[in-house]
């Protein structure tokens, strides 16, 4: 996989069976992270906590045992992706610590660009660390006692934060969920039938749970679930937002199903297909999409070309990367064992493919082969975001900028590179034109190279890992 999920968050508060429904939750947020899972949970007063590496069923092997060890009326529950660097059980999420305030348990999904600034001051002054994530400055911060005087001890401690995040805080007694100013990663709200609150980074765990979805939580907002119901408190001014929604989670990141950032994912990537069928139209027989993530564009593409729809490729669910070795030749390999073509579908046709985003290239070129070896007559590549020439400081692994197929490269060089008759990517404007927000609330660095959040270019997505640092050539971008 050339770009790797985040994370996913769930939280409930007053359902007495929270630490199941976290589970299914979380089953439903899977694709947003299969590196490690975890569910805390309060009875009140006291929390306990059970994390571990590998997806949700994995980690929860144990079934009822462990969810009925963790039987309590408030929960919270995260999966997550780390960087390779990063892939220890002690980095598994909700990470729970005690500070002279009691317990807490934080579960995060983003991206801190000053952790490691707060890190160093920390631990200059004696602070132990139990983890390499961004997330557990957090802690250090919250346990700061010049902070815990504060008014508001969790507003002040948020303003000390720069970069993506959308996190849930679980106290004893309560349930904080919050996102930064600039609302990157997504969070919502949603209430079941039985008037139970809950809050997940997409709509599609709700409809594990039977929840409404009621409205996102706002940048800049922390929402409180309690036994008072909701409330809600700003830790910046309204004037002092900017929404940089990160727009790659419509194009990628987020399912179908979801909605995020006020619309349907499906529906949104509908109209990136028919936007590309628009900006780059071809002769074609068949219109097949790179599954998953491809599908609902080459649907919009077929719909808007009027050129039939159809599954060239078939995903199997059931291969895992790690049983393939560095020595094979890994690319073509997984690519034959996660995606199988349809011959019938293929031979002797002028292919459409359509795929969400191209990013080192190398993947993309080992489904082309497959698709040429099938006895297609024509092959042409439409990608249904623009050419990924910049990382990520916000949460997405992408590979360095170096390893971008865009960086460096024209249509003509991407094109001989992946051996296709033609290649279109739909353009920045009219991707942003399929969105119902107006373009200037949405992230596109990773297309354009202007980060919303300041960065420093020596940063790199090992940054936030400690002791993994690999910096870039690049010479520092002011912004
Ligand atoms: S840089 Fe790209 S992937 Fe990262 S938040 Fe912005 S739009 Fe999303």
């Amino acid at each position: 996989m050339d770009k790797k999920e985040n994370c996913g968050l769930f939280g409930i508060f007053g359902d007495a069976d929270a630490a199941e429904k976290a589970f299914f939750a979380l089953h439903s947020l899977q694709h947003r992270g299969q590196e490690s899972a975890g569910i805390a949970t309060s009875n009140g007063q006291l929390i306990s906590c059970h994390t571990g590496m590998g997806q949700v069923g994995r980690v929860f092997r144990g079934g009822r045992d462990i969810l009925s060890m963790l039987k309590n009326p408030i929960a919270i529950g995260h999966v997550r992706y780390s960087t390779a660097g990063g892939r220890s059980i002690s980095n598994a999420q909700p990470l729970l610590c005690e500070y002279s305030r009691g317990q807490v348990a934080v579960a995060h999904n983003g991206n801190l660009i000053n952790a490691s600034l707060l890190r160093d001051e920390y631990e200059a002054y004696g602070h132990i660390f139990k983890s390499t994530s961004d997330t557990e400055v957090i802690i250090h911060l919250l346990a700061k006692p010049s902070h815990i005087s504060k008014p508001d001890p969790l507003g002040h401690v948020l303003n000390h934060l720069q970069g993506a995040y959308s996190l849930l805080f679980l106290f004893p007694d309560r349930i904080e969920a919050a996102r930064d100013p600039y609302g990157v990663r997504p969070l919502c709200i949603g209430k079941t039938k039985d008037g139970v609150f809950c809050v997940a980074s997409e709509t599609c765990a709700f409809d594990t749970v039977e929840a409404e979805y009621i409205r996102d939580v706002e940048p800049g907002e922390i929402v409180t679930l309690s036994k008072d119901g909701l409330s809600s408190r700003r830790f910046v001014k309204t004037e002092n937002i900017t929404p940089a929604h990160c727009i790659f989670e419509h194009v990628y990141f987020a399912k179908q199903s979801s909605y995020i950032f006020g619309e349907n994912v499906h529906e949104f990537r509908k109209r990136l297909g028919a936007q590309i069928a628009k900006e780059h139209p071809v002769e074609a027989d068949v219109v097949i999409p790179v599954p998953d993530s491809g599908t609902s564009a080459a649907v919009g593409y077929s719909h808007a070309s009027g050129i039939p729809f159809d599954m060239g490729f078939i995903r199997s669910h059931y291969v895992g990367r790690t049983f393939i070795s560095p020595e094979q030749n890994t690319r073509d390999l997984a690519v034959k064992l996660k995606l199988a073509v349809v011959k019938p579908v293929v031979k002797g046709k002028r292919v459409v493919i359509v795929d969400d985003s191209i990013v080192r290239g190398t993947t993309t070129r080992g489904k082309i082969h497959a698709i040429r070896q099938a006895g297609a007559k024509e092959i042409h590549m439409r990608v249904s975001c623009p050419p990924v020439r910049c990382p990520c400081f916000y949460g997405v692994d992408f590979p360095t900028k170096e390893e971008l197929l865009a960086n460096g490269r024209d249509m003509q060089q991407i094109k001989k590179f992946l051996e296709v008759d033609s290649i279109g990517y739909i353009s920045l404007e009219g991707m942003l034109s399929c969105a119902s927000l107006p373009k200037d609330h949405y992230c596109t660095a990773c297309w354009t190279g202007n980060y919303p959040i300041p960065v420093q270019m020596m940063m790199n997505k090992f940054t936030m890992e400690r002791y993994q640092m690999q910096l870039f050539d690049d010479e520092p971008v002011q912004l």
